[in-house]
């Protein structure tokens, strides 16, 4: 438990300073937390992982290994296999066979059984899939721990419930898998992504070949690992690791029916044109640019806290965050006045450490790219706030910022930054704010905070959002789909409507 003590000020909570371009409020400093750093010694990494390819682990016919390393660190942490295209061929063999001689032929009901035994698994092993996803990725353990491990777990215990019932699913029609499934994830959320794409194309009968993040591997290995230890028949699952030309072997392997893609909107085109003329099928989720909007009816306290959670949550590396804010005028300075007490009070530091709001930027090309928008923000002429809190001196880190007095074209407020960066907007008006808000070359996600239902509908029914969240935001659960507009791909991933992309519907 956290104590209370009156020792130095810490990193991530030190007293605001009279710099430019950083708040300048004062808060009470004389007591902070205690270290709570979580023990890595209850999670086991490899010196070195091979490709996990019909149910063995196989020396990488590239015979390339490369290094995958803790970004709040940067320590290297294991290495791993660089699959190429022969390595990307076996792994499709493998789930070709593993389709046509085992898993369509088994009955739903038995299939289902193998799901729920993954899914338990990861519930024995979740501490160590938390430790191992924070030191991989950067990660505050607080979330990997009660969010990222329990709801990957989750999605396979929803998906297996579906396996055996899916003439309830899609009443008066028959049902086929569509064979193999290559998958390619980003490195936001690597076990969570992960789960989402292997459960609903196992439960549907189909086989997979799944390929992790260059910077984000160990999870998905770890993944690997239990389903070996959950004795799904060999091929089923086949988890490979690699970078962009491995993905891009995947899609253009001719025996793969699926192609289920989570990452950048460039690359979604990219495979676009590279699956254009042949017959398989895709979901492609892809980038964000949020708008959470703040009517002045709305409850602040709450609504701040919100925001503060949609944008700086995962240090803003999530597709979703709300990375645009709409506030309604007569409220915008007791918002941000708000916001900004808030953002001081935000630990940043050790991912490992259980009060740790903000962990680490997942790569240093990511750090360059937030960075670089900063700059360019302050540039437009926006005006920037950062918390003062002192960054560790190794690692890749970034201060929780935002901008006010943001112009609507400004670069900060229409491209996604993917980072701890949120732009601050004016409005008086609905039907302006839904303007603005649907002004955007993405649609992925918005948040509507107000006390009126009827507003919300309103919002709701006229935003071009794949989710819109009413007072809340950043929630999620294996029953409800998710997925975008526009640039921000198509198809859906969770509850029923997950379950139609790897399907075919007949009769
Ligand atoms: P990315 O560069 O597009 O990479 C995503 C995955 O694709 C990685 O595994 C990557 O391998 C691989 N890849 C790279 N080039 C490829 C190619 N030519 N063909 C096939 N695969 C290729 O995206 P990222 O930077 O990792 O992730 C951040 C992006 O993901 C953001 O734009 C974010 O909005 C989006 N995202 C969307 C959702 C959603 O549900 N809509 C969820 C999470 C993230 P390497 O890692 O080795 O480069
Ligand atoms: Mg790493």
């Amino acid at each position: 438990m956290a104590v209370k003590t009156k020792k130095a000020v810490p990193i991530g909570r030190q007293a605001a300073t009279k710099k430019s371009n950083t708040i300048k409020l004062k808060f009470d400093t004389s007591w902070t937390y205690a270290p709570a750093p979580e023990s890595k010694s209850a999670a086991t990494i490899n010196k070195q992982y091979d490709l996990f390819i019909n149910g063995e682990w196989q020396k990488p016919l590239s015979k390339k290994y490369f290094d995958t390393i803790n970004p709040a660190n940067e320590e290297k942490l294991s290495e791993v296999a660089d699959a190429n295209a022969a390595d990307v061929d076996k792994a499709v063999k493998a789930a070709r066979n593993a389709y046509e001689k085992t898993w369509k032929k088994m009955p739903a009901k038995e299939r289902a059984k193998y799901i729920f035994r993954i899914a338990r698994i990861m519930q024995e092993k979740a501490r160590e899939l938390a430790i191992i996803e924070s030191l991989d990725g950067g990660k505050p353990i607080k979330e990997s721990r009660d969010f990222d491990v329990p709801t990957a777990a989750n999605h396979f215990f929803y998906y297996a419930g579906w396996a055996d019932k899916l003439e309830y699913a899609f009443p008066n029609r028959t049902t086929e898998p569509l064979g193999v499934a290559a998958q390619i994830i980003p490195w936001n959320f690597p076990l969570l992504m992960a789960a989402w794409k292997i459960a609903p194309a196992i439960a549907t009968g189909n086989t997979v070949v799944l390929k992790s993040a260059e910077t984000t591997p160990l999870t998905a290995l770890k993944l690997a690992e239990i389903i070996q230890e959950a004795d799904l028949p060999p091929g089923v699952v086949n988890i490979i690791t690699g970078a962009g030309a491995t993905g891009a072997a995947m899609v253009n392997h001719p025996d793969v029916n699926k192609i289920a893609f989570t990452g950048s909107t460039d690359v979604g085109k990219i495979i676009q044109r590279s699956i254009a003329g042949t017959d398989k099928k895709a979901t492609l989720e892809l980038g964000g640019k949020a708008a959470n909007i703040i009517f002045e009816d709305a409850a602040i306290d709450q609504a701040v806290e919100g925001v503060i959670n949609g944008i700086f949550f995962n240090q803003g590396h999530v597709c979703c965050a709300g990375s645009r804010l709409y506030v309604q005028e007569s409220v915008a300075k007791e918002v941000i006045r708000k916001l900004k007490d808030r953002l001081e009070s935000l630990i940043v530091g050790d991912p490992m450490d259980k009060n740790t709001d903000i962990g680490a930027i997942n790569s240093k090309s990511q750090l360059d790219i937030i960075n670089k928008y900063i700059g360019i923000g302050k540039k437009e002429g926006a005006e920037m706030y950062q918390s003062s809190c002192r960054l560790p001196g190794k690692g890749f880190f970034c201060r929780p910022t935002l901008f006010t007095n943001v112009a609507q074209s400004n670069r900060i407020a229409q491209e996604e930054i993917f980072g701890p960066v949120l732009a601050i907007l004016t409005f008086r008006t609905e039907d302006e704010v839904i303007e603005k808000a649907n002004n955007s070359p993405y649609g992925l996600s918005a948040g509507v905070w107000t006390d009126k239902g009827s507003k919300i509908f309103n919002m709701t029914k006229r935003m071009k959002a794949g989710v819109v969240w009413a007072n809340t935001f950043n929630k999620f659960d294996p029953t409800s789909p998710f997925g975008g507009y526009k640039e921000s791909g198509f198809g859906r991933e969770g509850g029923l409507h997950g379950l139609l992309p790897y399907l075919n519907l007949k009769s």
